[in-house]
């Protein structure tokens, strides 16, 4: 047992006693009568919540813990939805999968109708027996980044991490996200469900405090946690999990707006420079007013050779500002056909893309932004 001298987010000692349960045997060792105190603190500083003392890892979750996920016919539902969710907005085939905490392969089985992913559990207990007849790559470990390094080099890195009711119990968060940011990949997404501690203050759930519960996080102190580690909250919504939870989606931290601005407009200027030098004519539809910043900041009035106007349309027989290049009726893009258009009015696409195909306009389309996508190809 190693008493709390720390915050285990921030490191500052300045913690006060929130609340003195006694002490109290382990919740979950019906063969074992030990008692330790069971004390919450919270940090002055960043007011996360957690345990006066922590029992060894050993102890808690021996090779027998009983608990299992797939007992519980709502865990079962719940983490069904969540598959749902991963497979509908996070995954595609190919990818990898990492599980923390899996339990008895509940979450992974709801996945796994795709036999197209790549699922991967890790599970202290015994427990992990069951995620590998169920055909899971499973780690019977304990989540540490040196466990995280050695999924990545097997199997390469995840998609899609997920630790649901598990960071409440890790001894040591710092280096379980550090593993999980080490794990992810660029563009995956971390999923973690925890308790939220309101449901203890408000809701008086204090029958949840017990020593595997080492914290009691707030969406605002796990946003900290991750951000540490370079990881920044994208989503975060309240389930109805064990009395009230919430659920935290999570990407490395893209750069700032500047660099990822410069990033895009580069893209698009390096796309149109090398279809300019191969021979194509290039138009622009649509002299919306969002065309000009774009065309300025991309550095990409060289390029385009006109302009595409409604008929009606007032700004016909000027030039696009700041620039040489004429606005005209988009009946020239018909009659000229030319081998691409950037479609400077993209978030219209599904009305004007349609309507131009109708017209009679056969060359390729580009959208510009967020990244350039040529259509039509
Ligand atoms: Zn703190």
């Amino acid at each position: 047992m190693t008493e709390v001298g720390a915050c285990g987010i921030c490191g500052s000692i300045d913690l006060v006693t929130l609340l003195d349960m006694g002490n109290q045997p382990l919740a979950e060792r019906f063969d074992d009568n030990r008692v330790y105190p069971l004390v919450l603190l919270q940090c002055k500083e960043c007011q996360l919540v957690q345990l006066s003392h922590i029992v060894d890892q050993q102890v808690m979750f021996p090779e027998n813990h009983p608990y299992t996920t797939g007992t519980n016919a709502s865990m079962r539902k719940h983490f069904r939805e969540l598959a749902m969710e991963l497979v509908e907005e996070v995954v595609q085939p190919g990818d990898r999968v990492v599980d923390i905490g899996a339990n008895d392969g509940t979450f992974l089985s709801a996945l796994s109708g795709g036999k197209w992913l790549k699922l991967i559990a890790v599970e202290p207990t015994g427990q992990a027996r069951k995620c590998r007849e169920l055909g899971f790559a499973t780690y019977q470990d304990f989540f540490t980044a040196g466990l995280a390094r050695k999924i990545a080099r097997t199997w390469g890195k995840a998609k899609a991490v997920t630790a649901c009711n598990v960071l409440a119990h890790v001894p040591s968060p710092h280096d379980f996200v550090a593993g999980v940011a080490e794990l992810l990949a660029d563009d995956g997404e971390f999923i973690t469900e925890s308790h939220d501690f309101a449901s203890i203050s408000d809701g008086l759930q204090i029958d949840t405090i017990y020593h595997e519960h080492l914290r009691y996080y707030t969406v605002a102190s796990l946003s900290r946690l991750l951000a540490m580690h370079g990881l920044e909250v994208t989503r975060s919504e309240k389930i109805h999990t064990y009395g009230g939870s919430f659920r935290v989606r999570a990407r490395k931290a893209r750069g700032g707006l500047q660099d990822r601005a410069r990033a895009a407009a580069s893209d698009l200027r390096r796309l149109l420079f090398i279809l300019d030098q191969d021979g194509n004519s290039i138009y622009g539809i649509s002299a919306a007013t969002r065309a000009t910043p774009l065309i300025h900041f991309a550095r990409i009035a060289p390029f385009i050779d006109r302009v595409c106007e409604h008929p009606h349309s007032e700004k016909i027989g000027s030039l696009m500002p700041g620039t040489q290049i004429p606005v005209v009726d988009e009946a020239m893009l018909v009659q000229d056909q030319p081998d691409y258009a950037v479609l400077f009015s993209y978030h219209l696409a599904d009305v004007i893309i349609p309507k131009l195909r109708q017209l009679g306009y056969k060359g390729k389309i580009i959208i510009p932004l967020p990244e350039p996508v040529i259509i039509g190809e």
